[in-house]
């Protein structure tokens, strides 16, 4: 019989580099100390509930045939249908979609939203490939996991290179097979097939929110805050807008361009058009210009990283000059500068919390296709304040209450909720 282990890796992945799979299950070890009379559900944590990997044949444009890996991965369907994007890159692996469906699970239980966690990815490059081969993959791939999902079985929404465009070709290729029109098959449609309203700004809304929580904690006045924002697409603009209005200066913006700098603030409209004209902040006129160190380095109250992943991390987490960090990326922070970060004081308000606003409000876009009857903008807004408000609330509660960081804190609340759920639910048969 094979042992398993606190480390135990399927005989799937590679046993001696199991890769993004491989730092999950290292969460979990972390968090299960504190999990209680919970803690023998733990292994429940650590398998993944199903998953199935598909070929994808596709005529090209050229007439050859070319062969696609394409995944779905439900990690836990505890708490609800299965949550989670599509990812479409060249370097999408079994282990990586693991780990993703793993956050998921651990994203939608720290907002308390009734959903497992899920993900799925497309191993190619969609940028060599004209949009009708990308449409005919996208089509191709939907029928192939076409029974695995379900409007409430499990739910995929955009992710790394997937937009509104391709979650329309997914829920008319789910469509047309089902015989019938299903919007909630896919979130993040477009509004004129039943996309929500809300939905582009949610995730930099929620930033925003528990950004505003955590520095009403940290005894930070928002009139006049600095801040420092990386990335500067639909979740650092967003973030930046509504800091902005709130009473703070952005001070610094970063994109893959460079870095524009203004002590005094930076006028976000004024940047938002020039990045729409030039492709980034790089050129800005009336603004300094700083070298990706010297952005680390700026003096702020809040640093936003709304890019990529492991930006912050041994190399720059010392010169990093901040006191609250709120991850709008997934994954910015990588373990080594977490410690380094956490040492100097830095609150960090981890990525399952902070960027859930996204999926907040692709639950809505969920329930409203359901229900047939769709919400206003504000309403949407208000709904997802009261979520991102009470989940900031619950997980500072248990960052004390253990006297834990934010991110384990987080884990902990999630955990526990997945946990109470199977052991509520018992095992079948
Ligand atoms: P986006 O494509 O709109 O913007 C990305 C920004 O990052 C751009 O400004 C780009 O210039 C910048 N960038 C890219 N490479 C960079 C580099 N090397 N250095 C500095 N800046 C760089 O993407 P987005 O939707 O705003 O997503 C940003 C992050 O938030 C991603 O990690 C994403 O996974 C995460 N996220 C997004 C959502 C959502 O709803 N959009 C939800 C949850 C998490």
């Amino acid at each position: 019989m094979t042992q398993q282990t606190n480390t135990y890796i399927p005989s799937y992945l590679d046993t001696e580099n199991p890769g993004p799979w491989g730092i999950f299950l290292e969460q979990v070890d972390r968090v299960a100390p504190y999990l209680g009379e919970l803690a023998p559900w733990v292994g429940t944590l650590k398998h993944p509930e199903k998953i199935l990997v598909v070929d994808i044949p596709v005529r090209l444009d050229d007439g050859t045939i070319a062969h696609f890996e394409g995944y779905r991965v439900q990690h836990s369907l505890n708490c609800g249908p299965g949550k989670g994007g599509i990812r479409y890159h060249q370097d999408v692996t079994l282990s990586e979609v693991m780990a993703l469906s793993a956050w998921m699970s651990v994203k939608t239980a720290v907002v308390g939203l009734p959903y497992g966690g899920a993900k799925g990815g497309v191993r190619f490059n969609p940028r060599n490939y004209s949009a009708s081969e990308v449409e005919r993959i996208t089509r191709r791939y939907i029928n192939a996991i076409g029974d695995f999902i379900g409007v409430d079985k499990d739910i995929p929404g955009p992710d790394v290179n997937t937009n509104a465009q391709t979650m329309a070709w997914m829920m008319d290729t789910y469509s047309m097979n089902a015989g019938k029109d299903c919007p909630g098959i896919v979130t993040g449609k477009p509004i004129a097939i039943g996309g929500s309203l809300g939905r582009v700004e949610a995730t930099g809304r929620g930033v925003f929110i528990v950004g505003v929580a955590a520095a009403r904690d940290a005894g930070i006045s928002l009139n006049g805050a600095r801040i420092c924002i990386q990335g500067f697409g639909n979740v650092g603009s967003t973030a930046a807008r509504l800091f902005i209005e709130a009473g703070a200066k952005v001070v610094a913006v970063q994109d893959h361009t460079g870095t524009v700098y203004n002590p005094d603030g930076l006028q976000i409209d004024a940047l938002v058009e020039h990045v729409s004209t030039h492709g980034g902040v790089s050129g800005k006129p009336n603004v300094q210009s700083l070298s990706n160190e010297e952005f680390w380095a700026v003096e702020s109250d809040i640093l936003i990283p709304a890019a990529l992943e492991g930006q912050i991390n041994k190399s720059n987490a010392n010169q990093i000059n901040t006191r609250i960090i709120v991850e709008g990326a997934n994954g910015p922070t990588t373990p080594e500068a977490d410690d380094i970060l956490t040492n100097k004081g830095v609150t960090i308000v981890p990525d399952v919390l902070a960027n859930a606003g996204g999926v907040t409000v692709s639950y809505f876009e969920w329930v409203q296709n359901s229900a047939n009857f769709y919400w206003s903008e504000e309403e949407i807004n208000q709904r997802l304040e009261t979520i991102m408000d009470n989940a900031y609330n619950a997980v500072s509660a248990t960052a004390i209450e253990h006297q834990v960081t934010l991110r384990t804190a987080a884990f902990i609340t999630a955990c526990t909720r997945i946990l109470q759920v199977r052991e509520l639910r018992g095992l079948y048969p």
